[in-house]
């Protein structure tokens, strides 16, 4: 094996330079560098480093206004979560009244399917991918469950070809077009955590329409990774975790998106709650409830200040730099690490399972150890060479170099102790 020195990676960073400084970065449990290594971005982004005045300022108002720091102060807490409406429908391709920010990502897909899957005799499948992330696997089997269904009958996965690791666009479109009349909601990761493969949503969203079914999509690895434009593709419903690549916290609050063809329609369905009633009249305390044709209608309880004071500045760093010009970096930064990882493949038991193809994935790479153990091998990477990645066991780490903060360093120093580890074995 041989892969690039040092050197080069350091003045690649020089030339081609992220926003590292804006984020604190752990230090390394081990190795020779005072900084982790820290490429599971796509576990739990960095803390940016404004976060901690956001929070500041919630709490100085908390003391100094108590109940009125709801209707007074700079930013009045009552209105507050709608500052992080313009910036979320941005990264996801939205209108603000199609976007909104609330709850957890597996709650609100919950939500969201109250309305949207709606169960008729011959048309009750669900669509998901085996390789769903398995809360969504058992957010759609209770939902299943919930309207007297068999799960085991209606959530059909959808598996790679025998011998292929990651879901053909035209495998699924087949499917659509064949089975699609039995089908009533299509629910698919844009970005799917294991594998990194990134959907082609445009192309699935409409074959789902094309047989009758409507569209979600579980957006937890594709927001703040690659470009999405929601509206113009038509999906119906999406929802998506904000602590991840869009580094608001953890546990932060998630975002959902209703297409604007669906706000405003009395026949949909809904769990509803105080927070969603048309504002100009919620304070009435009216026993009815009055929906307002945005996506505010699914909003139930009042926000939650001190959690979404991380996500602002986090926000703002999206704002700032750009989903366009990070998206080219991270085919730069994820480009290098390919380049870095087919130096010493061959060699070693070791395969990349995410697509070659930047269009059809984002900054991360899964990687089959051909062994067990990967936890282990994890684990050793941390602690003796302070490089953080993700393990999925039994036989999958995942490196994701994050365009806002990772460096080209990074990815050589991963792939450095990964050979190094990977040798010994
Ligand atoms: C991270 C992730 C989740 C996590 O769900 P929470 O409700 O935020 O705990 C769910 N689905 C997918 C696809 C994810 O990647």
């Amino acid at each position: 094996m041989t892969i690039p020195a040092e050197e080069k990676a350091r003045r690649r960073d020089d030339v081609d330079p992220g926003h590292r400084h804006l984020f604190h970065v752990p230090p390394a449990e081990g190795g020779r560098y005072a900084e982790a290594a820290y490429l599971v971005g796509n576990s739990l982004g960095l803390q940016p480093r404004a976060a901690r005045a956001e929070i500041d300022a919630e709490l100085s108002t908390w003391a100094t206004l108590g109940v009125s720091g709801h209707f007074v102060g700079d930013r009045p807490w009552i209105p507050s979560y709608r500052s992080l409406t313009g910036p979320s429908a941005s990264l996801v391709g939205a209108l603000p009244a199609e976007t909104v920010v609330m709850n957890s990502l597996t709650v609100n897909l919950h939500l969201l399917m109250v309305s949207f899957y709606r169960p008729a005799p011959g048309r009750d499948r669900i669509l998901i991918e085996d390789a769903a992330f398995p809360s969504d696997s058992y957010a759609v089997r209770s939902q299943a469950r919930h309207h007297g269904l068999d799960p085991d009958e209606v959530v059909v996965r959808l598996r790679p070809r025998p011998g292929e690791e990651t879901l053909r666009t035209e495998d699924v479109v087949d499917y659509l077009d064949r089975e699609g009349q039995r089908v009533a909601l299509v629910l698919l990761g844009g970005v799917n955590y294991l594998t990194g493969e990134l959907m082609e949503i445009p192309e699935i969203t409409r074959a789902g329409h094309r047989a009758g079914a409507l569209v979600g999509w579980d957006l937890a690895h594709a927001v703040g990774n690659v470009p999405l434009a929601l509206h113009d593709w038509g999906v119906d419903f999406a929802a998506w975790c904000t602590y991840k690549y869009l580094n608001s916290g953890p546990g932060a609050l998630a975002g959902a998106f209703v297409h604007e063809r669906h706000l405003g329609d009395p026949a949909i369905d809904r769990f509803e709650g105080w927070w969603g009633t048309e504002e100009a009249t919620r304070f009435e305390m009216a026993p009815v409830f009055r929906a307002p044709a945005t996506v505010e209608a699914w909003l139930i309880s009042n926000p939650p200040v001190l959690a979404m004071a991380p996500m602002r500045s986090a926000l703002a760093i999206f704002a700032q730099v750009g989903m366009a010009a990070l998206r080219a970096r991270s085919e730069r930064l994820t480009g290098y690490l390919e380049e870095l990882l087919d130096r010493v493949v061959p060699s070693r038991p070791l395969t990349v399972l995410t697509p070659r193809d930047p269009a059809r994935r984002g900054c991360q790479l899964s990687v089959r150890i051909g062994r067990g153990g990967a936890a282990a091998l994890a684990k050793r990477l941390s602690a003796e060479y302070g490089v953080v990645v993700d393990d999925r066991e039994p036989d999958v780490v995942r490196l994701a170099p994050v365009p806002l903060y990772s460096t080209y360093h990074d990815c050589w120093r991963a792939v450095d102790a990964l050979a190094r580890l990977v040798e010994e074995a």
